[in-house]
């Protein structure tokens, strides 16, 4: 069946029907921030508590049972999503604990002095500053490839930064900033190339796209279940068969061991290892409706759907007075996001004034400093409008209506 995308959706979620308490309803364009999430994941959860709450893998009577089932169900429903297997899915509670788990986890036993992370100037900080962090313990080299003008990276920098001497490069599949969608192929084969694992941060990417680890020959890939409809404090960190023995657990205690003696202890397989104490099931189980609520209209479509009200946005705002969009032209390069400013206002205020129009933007620097800075991008901020499955024309209309009265106010 064919999905009709945007208003056809609202009504499933409940929050969209709001009436501000100035009467506008809500125009909600702050999904690359966190989605909104539909009844079924919200009825999920609600059952989850009404009929199954037990703890996970360790006790013998049926609620226990019924929570065990639908923890593991929860991985498979993962691992198919993204093309993986259950054991190489870890849950964790989201992007930045998933890359953590990696830096700490595969960065402090594989790395040594002299030893080179190369990461691109748009990732967020997430996906920069814990590998900044390990160069500076590791004493390795931090190499940041630079970007062009338009934001997307510098291929002909990033091959020069990539030698024989990088351990990990990492990349986001599509950036919060501007979102742009960046060729990761590419890159992991430059890695894989010179002898390097390749990270792949999908935060922004697995809610809004098709996501085949093996296409992309990802080593790791890390995202978060509530940008893509499920709720906050579910993630998932993907890390491929062949180096999960390189892994070694960076959280210890219950439920991730094998034996543990006074004098040492040993390991429960993986994935269960990387998962120390009480998992978030309630998440995990919402974290599948999400998936399931995906895959019925399609991944391809919801990448779509976004272009389409990405193109809508550039056919109102290009060359309008005083509005300036950051990003490449060619859609082809994008995801839903658009990242603006209008010249003379601080993103704040234009997001204040969208405010009272109803409409939900976020602004400043979105944890995405260096690529403002590298850009000089007025205010060091921008405002930013991201769409998703359940926006229409309309939302775009209300906030191109939102932005002129930021302009008559300011
Ligand atoms: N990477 C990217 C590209 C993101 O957009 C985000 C969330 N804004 C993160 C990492 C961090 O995700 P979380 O806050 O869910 O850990």
């Amino acid at each position: 069946m064919q999905y009709r995308l945007g208003s056809d959706l609202k009504k499933d979620f409940p929050i969209l029907s709001t009436v501000l308490p100035n009467g506008k309803r809500i125009v909600y364009l702050d999904n690359a921030a966190t989605t909104q999430k539909p009844l079924s994941v919200i009825e999920r959860i609600s059952n989850f508590y009404k009929f199954e709450n037990a703890n996970v893998a360790r006790s013998a009577h049926y609620l226990g049972e019924r929570t065990t089932i639908a923890y593991n169900e929860a991985r498979k429903a993962v691992a198919n999503f993204i093309n993986a297997k259950e054991e190489e899915i870890i849950f964790t509670s989201g992007t930045t604990e998933s890359i953590n788990t990696i830096a700490y986890g595969w960065g402090e036993n594989n790395l040594s002095e002299g030893d080179e992370i190369v990461v691109m100037t748009s990732e967020h900080h997430s996906d920069f500053v814990p590998w900044q962090q390990l160069a500076m313990r590791k004493k390795c080299k931090f190499k940041v490839v630079p970007l062009n003008s338009d934001g997307t990276i510098r291929m002909d920098e990033l091959r020069k930064s990539i030698t024989p001497k990088t351990k990990i490069v990492t990349c986001a599949i599509m950036t919060n900033s501007f979102g742009i969608i960046n060729p990761v192929e590419e890159i992991g084969e430059i890695a894989h190339a010179n002898g390097g694992i390749f990270a792949v941060d999908g935060a922004q990417s697995v809610p809004s796209m098709p996501t085949d680890v093996k296409e992309i020959d990802a080593d790791f890939l890390s995202f978060s279940g509530h940008k893509m409809l499920a709720p906050m404090g579910i993630g998932v960190l993907y890390v491929k068969k062949s180096i999960i023995e390189e892994l070694k657990p960076f959280l210890t205690g219950g439920g991730m061991i094998d034996e543990v003696k006074n004098e040492s202890t040993t390991f429960a397989c993986a994935p269960d290892r990387y998962e120390a104490g009480t998992p978030n099931v309630e998440g995990a189980v919402g974290l599948v409706s999400a998936i399931e609520y995906l895959k019925m209209i399609g991944m391809k479509n919801v990448l779509d759907h976004e272009r389409k009200l990405l193109e809508y946005a550039y056919s109102k705002l290009s060359g309008v007075d005083r509005v300036i969009l950051y990003g490449p032209k060619d859609f082809e390069k994008r995801g839903g996001i658009l990242s603006f400013n209008i010249k003379g206002i601080h993103p704040h205020d234009v997001a204040a004034v969208l405010d009272s129009n109803g409409v939900a933007i976020r602004s400043g620097h979105h944890c995405a400093q260096p690529i403002l800075r590298a850009l000089n991008v007025d205010f060091m901020a921008t405002a930013r409008a991201s769409f998703y499955i359940y926006n229409d024309e309309s939302d775009v209309d209300a906030l191109v209506e939102a932005i002129e009265d930021a302009k008559r106010r300011f």
